[in-house]
């Protein structure tokens, strides 16, 4: 059985595990790291670099090195968080023409999950090559407060990198998986997750097997990075005051800063002082050089820094506020993300609760662990575990050839709401069916239906052509909305349905065993039924053009095509998956000698 994943992607790093027997491992990169800097870039020879060569060429080649893409992802270009960032980083922003972003790398504009899912295809390659075997599934960790467009790009670019993500959880929530094993007293627990880039704090509620995330707050915009922005304003300061010369408008010195600003924050975490010396920060008109030292000491960084701890502990007060407990009234505390390292975290969050936090999981890898864990969870393997305020079942709609597209997945946590972009089939259709399932199956026939409605009135255009957005909506009470809206009229349809309801444990637990038994033959019939289509459509576009430019072919060609041609016609009426694959090549290769004949005949 091949290994499933958890990833915990990072503003900063990205950690990847998997499980050995019930112990969650880290997969290291090929240099051995454990933790993998979320940066990618394009070197001055065009080469794509990822992790830890792209950071460290950083200074070098700001505008083509991305990092961050965690902040920006899901984002529109023209929001206060962008407007921030794109201050920070070295490359270009652009605005797209709907209003997303577009990133420069090289000669080329990027979206968001396009950039995130080539950092992902990265870890996957690391993953293969050390696991030395193809990859199962993949849960991919993201901050508690994502919305779901975060959490949808997050997904798309987990599918970019070629990953077949089961889940997208939340980190607090995979933190306290990780610790799951160590966990044995009912109660409260805390999870204070202070990473690169953003800040969660999650309060679960634990009773026996059962893990129920009661309370979640946090801050997308709040994380290690501000606190190296902080010893960068500090240095910037410093070099003013000596010189007067301001170095804030320079990126590559804003990136080299940076960098360094970020070994002094950790080196501060072990001793209570260190020396910053960056050579050759200034090249003066007169042909000197400035060369920047000074000493930075934990207390100093402390006091930069202390209004961000203050602000996360405002946001765990008003969190425990919302459910009405008291800071001693939580059973234990844990650290997740590399910057709650910090001494003085520690020492506040021991004041604040009464009791030393937990830190005996590195706080940079128990994400990815409870991600890992999480994986085989949905899988199967580990069983002890549940999740409350969950989908029993995954909820979707039927599309082309009896197939079941998920749109809510099973285990997704309530309320949620989900969408996806749909379209026709046929030229002209002017009514989509919507036909709500519930079920694990990956055929529509072999899952529960929930009911229909049409969606009436889509103007008249060819297949695949009218956008139809399908959201699927549940509250906290579990009741789904499912709503289908033509994006270019704005007419809508929806439904109210109460699902899962009445369905005991067993029933569910049966519901996805039979999708296990049947997984196979399921994938073979949509295979087949997904073959004959692909085919159907290849042969019907050979035959228009063949009819058409039969003069242009040579001999043998046209011969060929015309003996095809009623080869697929027989073959479309049997079920012979063997011959149905063998002539969709076939067909392939004479769609390309019709593709060029086109193109030659469109460019006279
Ligand atoms: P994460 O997103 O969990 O990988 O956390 C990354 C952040 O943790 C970065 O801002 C790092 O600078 C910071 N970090 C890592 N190790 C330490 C440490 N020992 N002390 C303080 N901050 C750290």
């Amino acid at each position: 059985m091949p290994k499933n994943i958890g990833i915990d992607l990072g503003t900063t790093n990205s950690c990847i595990s998997y499980l050995e027997g019930r112990e969650a491992l880290i997969v290291p990169n090929p240099e051995g790291a454990r933790v993998i800097p979320t940066v990618i870039a394009q070197t001055h020879e065009k080469k794509r670099i990822f992790g830890n060569a792209a950071k460290r060429q950083a200074i070098t080649n700001s505008r083509n090195t991305i990092w961050g893409i965690k902040r920006l992802i899901g984002r529109k270009f023209n929001s206060p968080e962008v407007r921030e960032i794109s201050k920070r980083v070295g490359y270009d922003l652009v605005e797209a023409a709907n209003g997303d972003i577009k990133i420069k790398m090289g000669d080329s504009l990027y979206s968001t999950e396009e950039i995130s899912g080539m950092f992902l295809g990265y870890l996957k390659g690391i993953a293969e090559n050390y696991l030395g075997e193809a990859l199962g599934d993949t849960v991919i960790t993201v901050p508690a407060f994502f919305n779901d467009a975060q959490r949808q790009a997050t997904k798309v670019a987990g599918e970019i990198a070629g990953l077949n993500i089961t889940r997208i959880i939340n980190e607090p929530t995979a933190a306290l998986i990780a610790y799951g094993q160590k966990i044995k007293k009912n109660g409260l627990y805390a999870v204070y997750d202070l990473g690169g880039g953003t800040f969660d704090i999650s309060i679960v509620e634990v009773n026996g097997d059962i893990y129920k995330v009661v309370s979640t707050l946090g801050d997308t915009f709040l994380g290690g990075s501000d606190f190296d922005a902080q010893i960068c304003d500090w240095i910037f300061h410093e070099v003013e005051r000596e010189t007067t010369v301001d170095l804030r408008d320079s990126r590559d010195v804003v990136q080299r800063v940076i960098q360094i600003a970020e070994k002094a924050k950790i080196e501060l975490s072990f001793d209570q002082e260190t020396l910053i010396s960056i050579p050759y920060l200034h090249h003066f008109n007169d042909g000197t050089n400035y060369h920047f030292q000074k000493k930075l000491t934990r207390s100093h960084l402390e006091s930069f820094t202390m209004d961000y701890i203050e602000r996360t502990q405002e946001l765990i007060r008003t969190s425990l506020n919302d459910i009405q407990v008291k800071p001693e009234q939580i059973e234990r505390v844990v650290l997740v993300g590399g910057q709650s390292r910090m001494p003085l975290i520690f020492a506040k969050m021991s004041a604040f609760f009464g009791k030393p936090p937990d830190i005996q999981i590195n706080p940079e890898e128990a994400v990815a662990q409870g991600a890992a864990l999480q994986s085989e969870i949905i899988r199967g393997k580990v069983r002890d575990l549940l999740l409350l305020d969950v989908t029993p079942l995954s909820l979707g709609v039927e599309t082309k050839g009896d197939s079941f597209t998920r749109i809510i997945e099973r285990n997704s946590t309530i309320p949620t709401k989900k969408s996806m972009i749909f379209t026709t089939i046929t030229d002209n259709q002017t009514t989509v069916k919507i036909h709500v399932l519930q079920g694990e199956r990956s055929t529509a026939s072999g899952n529960k239906s929930l009911g229909f409605f049409n969606l009436v009135g889509i103007p008249q255009s060819l297949r695949g052509i009218p956008q139809i957005d399908v959201t699927f909506e549940i509250d906290a009470n579990g009741i789904v909305r499912v709503s289908a809206q033509d994006k270019a009229t704005g007419l809508t349809q929806s439904m109210k349905i109460q699902p899962a309801s009445g369905l005991s444990p067993e029933e569910i637990e049966k519901i996805v065993e039979d999708a296990k038994k049947y997984e196979e033959q399921d994938r073979n019939e949509l295979r087949l039924v997904r073959d004959k289509l692909q085919l159907k459509e290849e042969w019907e576009t050979v035959k228009f053009y063949y009819q058409r430019y039969i003069e242009k072919l040579s001999p043998h060609d046209g011969a060929e095509i015309d003996a095809l041609i009623s080869r697929c016609e027989e073959a479309l009426k049997g079920d012979d998956m063997a011959l149905l694959e063998t002539l969709l090549k076939k067909m392939k290769n004479y769609r390309n000698v019709i593709n060029s004949i086109l193109t030659s005949e469109f460019s006279k």
